[in-house]
């Protein structure tokens, strides 16, 4: 007899399904069938904000057995936990959490609220770390989205928008597939499927329990989503630096406190914050002189300007007024100034260095 085709699972019991079978074991987590404690929640979930699962064991461990509870970690001085979080970065982070545990400790009675919105109101707790206790601990159903859970929605349906502007749809699309219960389940099920399966190169498709569903696997697209957003294209300057000689030094100026290079030595230049066009550069040299154009420009991209600069080279045949941030320079020593990277381009471009 042939047997009917098999029912395709929803996906949110497929997830489910995968996640009974291959679910990571981490010291933070509840076994199948126990409830999760919402302190070791939240603590894994701050510590492992910009840090990965292998160093995270470590200090989560430590922490859980010098603080077992809240109000232990409340009333621990700030410097001790400070000290025991070295190593983990972002110590914005551990002084947050120090913080949290305190007003759990001080407003809530040493119990973590249950409700998305309270938790946001907790120091140094952001959208998804929220959304990842609700749910993790107390079974919300909610929709803890971050840059891996963004990777899967995003291949599942084939989202073409950059992930940036995509969060209120991934967030839609976590919502939609959300299961009738089991909630912290699929939060888990899901942050493992996208650091074991759906990874960022060479995704398992084939151990997906999405795979039939996939938009991206059926395209065989899976690593062109999450679709990059373009930079866009930093504006364009044009200005001059001018290289003054006199003998065996070079003119040498000290740039406004405020500012590009804001304090340091400097060749005078024109003022970088806008562009200056060929015909006006000599307008801005520091003296009159005979200023000879070096056959090649120098380039320098800043963070927010793209800056192609003309070099002029001209020697000081009479000793010029000199502005009080003016200074002669040693040829033999220019290299000890600290002279900015595009100065030193120029220095380079006219053999100074
Ligand atoms: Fe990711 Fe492949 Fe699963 Fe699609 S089928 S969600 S690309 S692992």
């Amino acid at each position: 007899m042939i047997k009917p085709p098999a029912k395709r699972r929803k996906p949110g019991p497929a997830l489910l399904a995968w996640y009974d079978a291959n679910r990571r074991d981490l010291p933070w987590r509840a076994q199948p069938g126990e409830r999760a404690d919402p302190y070791a929640v939240w603590l894994s979930e701050i510590m492992l904000q910009q840090t990965t699962v292998v160093t995270v064991k470590g200090y989560f461990e430590n922490f859980l057995s010098r603080w077992p509870t809240v109000e232990a970690l409340a009333a621990a001085p700030l410097e001790e936990v400070l000290a025991a979080w070295a190593g983990l970065g972002y110590y914005a982070r551990a002084r947050n959490l120090h913080a949290c545990a305190r007003k759990v400790a001080n407003e809530h009675g040493g119990a973590f609220p249950d409700s998305e919105a309270a938790l946001l109101a907790l120091p140094g707790v952001g959208p998804y770390t929220a959304a990842a206790v609700a749910s993790i601990a107390f079974d919300k159903p909610c929709a803890a989205v971050d840059g891996n859970v963004e990777r899967v929605i995003t291949r599942l349906y084939a989202i073409e928008t950059p992930a940036r502007q995509a969060k209120p749809l991934i967030r839609e699309k976590v919502e939609a597939l959300l299961p009738p219960a089991r909630a912290g389940d699929f939060a888990q099920g899901l942050m493992d499927l996208g650091a074991t399966v759906c990874t960022p190169r060479a995704p398992n498709c084939g151990a997906c329990p999405w795979g039939a569903d996939c938009a991206a696997f059926a395209a065989r697209a899976q690593e062109a989503y999450p679709v990059k957003e373009k930079k866009a294209e930093k504006p364009k300057r044009r200005g001059a630096i001018f290289i003054l000689r006199r003998g065996e030094e070079t003119l040498l100026s000290r740039r406004p406190e405020k500012g590009l290079f804001g304090g340091m030595s400097a060749f005078p230049a024109t003022p970088f914050t806008q562009d200056v066009a060929p015909e006006e550069q000599l307008d801005h040299a520091p003296c009159k002189a005979e200023w000879r154009a070096l056959p090649e420009p120098v380039a320098h991209v800043f963070t927010h300007f793209a800056l192609t600069a003309t070099v002029f080279v001209g020697q000081a045949k009479e000793a010029p007024p000199l502005g009080a941030n003016c200074r002669w320079a040693a040829r033999r020593n220019l290299d000890r100034e600290g002279l900015p990277t595009l100065m030193r381009k120029a220095a380079l471009l006219a053999g100074l260095i």
